[in-house]
C-alpha cells in the first residue's frame, strides 16, 4: 500500500483486462517487437521455447520472424485506479501482472529485491514472499501461471488484432519498442470483434523491422527483411522508445 508500483507505467494486460480497462476510461497501447527467426532452435532451448510460445510466425519481406504483441494499461503519473490512500480502486480485478508485483513472470529473469520499488518493511512479514531469490508465496505462483498461460492462449488472437488495426510495423526486439496507441473505441471494437471471433487471423507477411539503428536497419535489408530506420518524427502512427544502451543513429 505504499503506491510506488503504481505509478508512470505501461502494464502489461490480457486482452480481458485490456477490454476491462478501456471500459473503464483508460488507455491502453499495443507494442510490437519482433524476433528474426531464420531456423527453429533446438528444441532443448529452453529460453527460444518460451519465447516461441509466446509469438507468432510472421515474415518480414522473405525473412522468418517472430512478432510478440503486447497490449499495455498506460498512465502518465498515478494509476488512475489508485486512491489518495494509496489503495487500489479495483483490488479484486486488478491485473494478474499487479498480482504478481514484485515477483517475475518470465521464469528466466531472478527476483532480485534490491531492484524493485517496494519499501524494505514489505519483505519482513510473517510469511515469506521469497526465499534467496527463488519465489514462495503460494498465490502469486498461481497468478504468474496464469498470466502466463493467457498470454501463450491469446497469440492467435493477438496477430488477428494487428490485422484489424492495421499494425505491421514492429521494433527489434532487444533494442527498442515500437508503441502504437490507437483510439479507445476503435481498440475496444477490435478486441470485442477478436473476442466474437470475427475477421482475419492470416499472416499477411509484411511487416516492417523499425530500428533506431543504421547499422541493424542495412543488415536486415541485406537478408532480405523489410526495415526501417526510425527517423524519430511523430505522424507515423507510432512511437519507439530505444531501450537504455541501444546507440541510436538518428
Ligand atoms: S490497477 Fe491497482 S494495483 Fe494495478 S497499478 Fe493500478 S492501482 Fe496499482
Amino acid at each position: 500500500m505504499c503506491g510506488r508500483c503504481c505509478h508512470d507505467l505501461l502494464l502489461p494486460v490480457t486482452l480481458a483486462e485490456a477490454r476491462k480497462w478501456l471500459g473503464r476510461g483508460g488507455q491502453v497501447d499495443v507494442l510490437c517487437e519482433a524476433t528474426p527467426w531464420p531456423v527453429e532452435p533446438d528444441s532443448t532451448n529452453a529460453f527460444a521455447g518460451y519465447k516461441r510460445r509466446r509469438t507468432f510466425a510472421a515474415s518480414s519481406g522473405t525473412l522468418p520472424i517472430r512478432v510478440a504483441v503486447t497490449l499495455a494499461a498506460s498512465f502518465a503519473g498515478a494509476c488512475p485506479n489508485l486512491g489518495d490512500d494509496m489503495r487500489c480502486g479495483i483490488y479484486e480485478e486488478r491485473p494478474f501482472v499487479c498480482r504478481v508485483y514484485p515477483a517475475e513472470i518470465n521464469p528466466f529473469i531472478r527476483l532480485q529485491q534490491e531492484h524493485k520499488l517496494c519499501p524494505s518493511d514489505a519483505w519482513q512479514v510473517r510469511t515469506p514472499f521469497a526465499v534467496g531469490g527463488v519465489l514462495v508465496d503460494s498465490a502469486t505462483r498461481v497468478s504468474i501461471e496464469q498470466s502466463r498461460r493467457a498470454a501463450e492462449d491469446e497469440v492467435n488472437d493477438r496477430r488477428a488484432l494487428c490485422e484489424r488495426l492495421h499494425i505491421d510495423k514492429a521494433s527489434v526486439a532487444n533494442e527498442g519498442f515500437l508503441i502504437v496507441s490507437p483510439p479507445r473505441e476503435q481498440l475496444l471494437a477490435a478486441l470485442l470483434d477478436t473476442q466474437a471471433g470475427n475477421g482475419p487471423g492470416t499472416d499477411n507477411g509484411a511487416w516492417t523491422l523499425i530500428s533506431n539503428r543504421r547499422a541493424t536497419v542495412d543488415t536486415l535489408a541485406k537478408v532480405g527483411a523489410l526495415s526501417e530506420l526510425d527517423n524519430g518524427q511523430p505522424g507515423d502512427g507510432y512511437r519507439y522508445v530505444g531501450v537504455q544502451g541501444a546507440a541510436a543513429d538518428v
